[in-house]
């Protein structure tokens, strides 16, 4: 999806992909942790729009010896690719292949008793037993089996593994407040994910890897590493949070560069109101240039009159409505050639925003903008090999 064959890809709009950044980011989060820690590269979602494939691969060069997934269809799409690092994928639904799952080796969470009914009863019909990490909600409310739920789900698992249906080769969680240092919720999970692990361990479970820390946790909890992390937003060099500190701050750079062609110039008059609803109108006589991308492309509608745009080398700001597939900059006057590139973001050390710059401008965070980008901006990716 994310590749175009057509010789013209790239020339309307491009995300370009750094991926000797993200192997830094790799290499720089694991030395935060240290060397007893396995870290997993999480590339769900398109590896956060990057392209799941190319990330995955450089993690993979960059030390990460797992790599996670939402749902069980990107973790088979990784097998399906020829990777053959651990992979585990948490997002289940009835009715999901769990018996290809068994078959492509992965390590496949379960939150409940009918994940764990659906997983046995592939495992019998695939005759070999499952690789399962059994999910503790510790707090978060989201996925995961609550406490009260907790010893009925160990026992069931711990049957099905004595009768060589299932192995428990994990149990984790997930925090619900990693990015607000101090905020009381951290040390509560941490202490029910403790408990709740001593007594999984306790009733007979031996995991391979007990793991609950996320970007933000890995780069403030130090004492929430335990056996693995997740890295997923860091790893793209985009930090978790801004009240945490930039990407700068954690030596992480960002991975993807936004940019497009300006697809026309042109002086109009003062007054004259631009793109839909006219809500913005030109104070004086100007020109300007129409950049080809879109809320279709993910340029969020909610970032119009806001979204900060760098052209020929001065940082311009979307004028009036972003539309499905372009937007209009003011350029005061200016007069760039059409096809002059346009940046929206990149790592932010050429003058242009960053993610970051783009989340502020669209109220969301910086996760969402660069996992938004549509299948219809082509990923190029440079530095693909390691040196
Ligand atoms: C997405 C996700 C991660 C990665 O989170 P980041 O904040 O991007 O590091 C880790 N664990 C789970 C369960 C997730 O869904």
């Amino acid at each position: 999806m994310t590749e175009n064959k057509h010789t013209s890809a790239g020339v309307r709009a491009r995300a370009e992909v750094d991926l000797a950044a993200l192997r830094g980011n790799v290499r720089a989060l694991r030395s935060r942790v240290g060397p007893g820690v396995a870290l997993m590269g999480v590339v769900k979602s398109d590896g956060y729009g990057h392209g799941m494939l190319p990330t995955a691969r450089a993690a993979l060069d960059a030390g990460a010896t797992w790599l996670g997934t939402a749902t069980p269809h990107e973790a088979l799409a990784l097998r399906a690719a020829g990777i053959e690092s651990r992979v585990m994928c948490w997002l289940w639904t009835p009715g999901d292949p769990w018996r290809e799952g068994i078959e492509a080796d992965l390590d496949m969470s379960v939150s409940a008793m009918w994940a764990l009914r659906e997983v046995t009863a592939a495992a019998r019909e695939a005759g070999r037993p499952a690789r399962i990490q059994l999910k503790a909600d510790t707090g978060l409310g989201r996925n995961g089996c609550q406490p009260a739920d907790w010893p009925e789900l160990v026992a069931a698992a711990l049957d099905a593994q004595a009768a060589g249906l299932v192995r428990v080769t994990g149990l984790w969680s997930h925090f619900a407040c990693a990015d607000e240092p101090g905020h009381p919720s951290i040390t509560a999970q941490l202490d029910a994910f403790h408990e709740m692990v001593a007594y999984a361990e306790k009733e007979g479970v031996e995991p391979e890897v007990r793991h609950i820390a996320n970007s933000a946790a890995m780069l403030t909890l130090p004492q929430a590493s335990f056996d693995l992390v997740r890295a997923g937003i860091a790893m793209y060099g985009i930090s978790p949070s801004p009240e945490l500190g930039t990407s700068w701050d954690f030596g992480l750079r960002p991975a993807m560069t936004l940019s497009a062609s300006v697809a026309l110039v042109k002086r109009v008059p003062e007054g004259h109101g631009v793109s839909y609803g006219h809500h913005y109108v030109t104070s004086r006589e100007t020109t300007l240039g129409l950049v080809p991308l879109g809320y279709a492309d993910g340029i969020p509608r909610h970032a119009s009159g806001r979204g900060p745009v760098l052209v020929g080398g001065v940082r311009r700001r979307v004028a009036g409505r972003v539309a499905m597939d372009q937007f209009v900059v003011d350029l005061g006057g200016d007069t760039p050639e059409p096809g002059a590139t346009a940046i929206l973001f990149g790592p932010g050390d050429r003058g242009e925003p960053t993610a970051e710059d783009w989340a502020e401008a669209a109220d969301t965070i910086a996760y969402e903008i660069v996992t938004r980008i549509g299948s219809r901006v082509p990923r190029v990716y440079v530095n693909e090999r390691p040196a």
